[in-house]
């Protein structure tokens, strides 16, 4: 037996926004440990902007933010996993709060939301606010060990997900919550920082979890051309006009994600006009406009789409549990089917905070590990992730898709995109955040999920 092995009730895997909450929330009721590559400032969590969707207004309620959420999911969200999303996202503030997270006076509005509902913090630094002081707390927390390892793979024994291999020996725990990030930097235009890579969902399914959705990706309409910068929603809310070639409007600003996107998609070259927007509510972004070497004041600026947010990922129930004993999932890793076809803004962070803690307190249910446990198989190493694949997954599954560029990914020299293609096949139709120009309807024969488990074909499943 691995006896030095270091045990623990929790081990979380991620620094990242779930990752950080899932450790607090479970650290009054066991020992914990977050095992996570590199510094927090690298995560997308740490990266987001506009804030936290949570129907806290005088004019709000989580039925109007459930009701938004259905609608950009485009018939495919999951009623129940909605209903737990915007039914404890008021509490989930508070909690932030209680933390020592402060957030920005006011509320803002996106696209999609028929309320003032998104909760923000440094004026457009609302990730790095709630990311630094979730990050200060789990160091500071005598029941938590950060670890700052690569995970390599999952632990099996039996069927159930005993710990990790790290790339410095395994860490075993009663259970295992991945919090690994989406895989947007797949793509090769991308808002994610580098390692967003899917790591986590690939060894998830390696293990013989189910992975879901993964054909849906959010392509943020607004980054700064060639730079990667994003310009948040929130601006759009506040004013800020897309305009074409000739300087003329083309589209509803706060139209969904998608529709916006495939519209400056269209048009080739477009910029965004901030001189309509109260600057100076934005100053960490003007911040970064300018070191960029921007002057939003005087010009519009160019904006491009680019891969974003990944609405699939890992299959879990309502608290987090994945097809694999002791093996759970949360934040952007995971598929509750809450986003279906298109997530809704703001509602991710959320997402991170909601089932992050109910991830992480029904690990913390799971029993005992036995006392001897078999040696960790040898870890797979990361597939590479290189320019050629990253433009194949631009051209063949990006905004636009058709068959032939689709089977032209299958045979991609990478897992995730394999399976991004095989998904995407499948839904031979356009809905949401996925648009076949071979197929340009909505199929009402496909509100279904497409479910990838290893060594089988994809299946399709309604989930309730
Ligand atoms: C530019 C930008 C702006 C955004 N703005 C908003 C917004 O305003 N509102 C909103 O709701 N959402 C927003 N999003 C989306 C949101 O930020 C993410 O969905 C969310 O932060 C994901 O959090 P997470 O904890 O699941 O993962 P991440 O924050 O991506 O963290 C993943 C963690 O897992 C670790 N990890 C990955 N693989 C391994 C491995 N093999 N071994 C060890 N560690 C590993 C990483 O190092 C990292 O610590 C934005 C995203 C971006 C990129």
């Amino acid at each position: 037996m691995t006896r030095r092995e270091p045990r623990y009730d929790l081990v979380v895997v991620g620094g990242g926004i779930a990752g950080l909450f899932a450790a607090l929330c479970a650290a009054g009721e066991g020992r914990v440990a977050v095992v996570s590559r590199g510094s927090p400032r690298a995560t997308s969590s740490w990266h987001a902007q506009g804030g936290v969707a949570a129907a806290v207004g005088a004019d709000d309620s989580p039925a109007l933010h459930a009701e938004d959420t259905l609608r950009a999911g485009r018939g495919l969200s999951s009623p129940a996993a909605t209903e737990v999303l915007t039914r404890e996202a008021a509490a989930r503030i508070v909690d932030l709060v209680d933390l020592g997270v402060e957030f920005d006076e006011g509320l803002g509005l996106e696209g999609g939301h028929s309320r003032r509902r998104i909760v923000h913090a440094g004026g457009g630094a609302t990730g790095e606010r709630i990311a630094s002081v979730l990050a200060g707390r789990v160091l500071d927390h005598p029941g938590i060990d950060v670890l700052d390892r690569r995970v390599a793979g999952l632990w099996t024994e039996s069927g159930r997900c005993v710990g990790v291999q790290t790339d410095s020996g395994t860490v075993a725990g009663r259970a295992v919550v991945l919090a690994t990030g989406g895989m947007a930097a797949l793509w090769e235009r991308t808002t994610n920082p580098p390692g967003t890579v899917g790591e986590g969902v690939a060894m998830a399914y390696r293990a013989g979890a189910a992975l879901a959705d993964l054909e849906f990706v959010q392509f943020h309409p607004t980054v700064v051309a060639g730079n990667g910068l994003l310009l948040s929603e929130a601006l759009r809310g506040e004013g800020a006009l897309l305009l074409d070639g000739e300087g003329r409007r083309f589209t509803d600003e706060l139209a969904p994600r998608d529709v916006v996107a495939r519209a400056i998609d269209e048009r080739g070259s477009v910029v965004l006009d901030l001189r309509p927007v109260d600057q100076s509510r934005f100053p960490a972004l003007m911040e970064k406009l300018a070191d960029a070497g921007f002057d939003p004041s005087a010009a519009p600026i160019p904006v491009t789409p680019a891969a974003h947010y990944t609405m699939g990922g890992i299959g879990t129930d309502l608290d987090g549990r994945t097809e694999v004993s002791g093996l759970y999932a949360a934040g952007e890793c995971a598929c509750t089917g809450l986003h279906g076809a298109n997530r809704l803004a703001s509602n991710s962070l959320l997402e991170c905070l909601v089932f992050g803690r109910r991830a992480a307190l029904a690990g913390l249910a799971e029993p005992g590990l036995p006392p001897r446990l078999a040696p960790a198989p040898e870890p797979v190493a990361p597939e590479p992730v290189t320019p050629a694949l990253r433009r194949a997954l631009w051209q063949d599954a990006g905004l636009v898709r058709d068959a032939a560029g689709l089977e032209r990914l299958r045979s991609a020299p990478h897992l995730l995109a394999r399976l991004v293609a095989e998904s995407a096949l499948v839904r031979a139709e356009s809905r949401g955040s996925h648009f076949r120009v071979d197929h340009p309807a909505e199929d009402p024969a496909l509100l279904v999920h497409v479910v990838h488990r290893v060594g089988r074909e994809p299946v399709l499943e309604r989930w309730p």
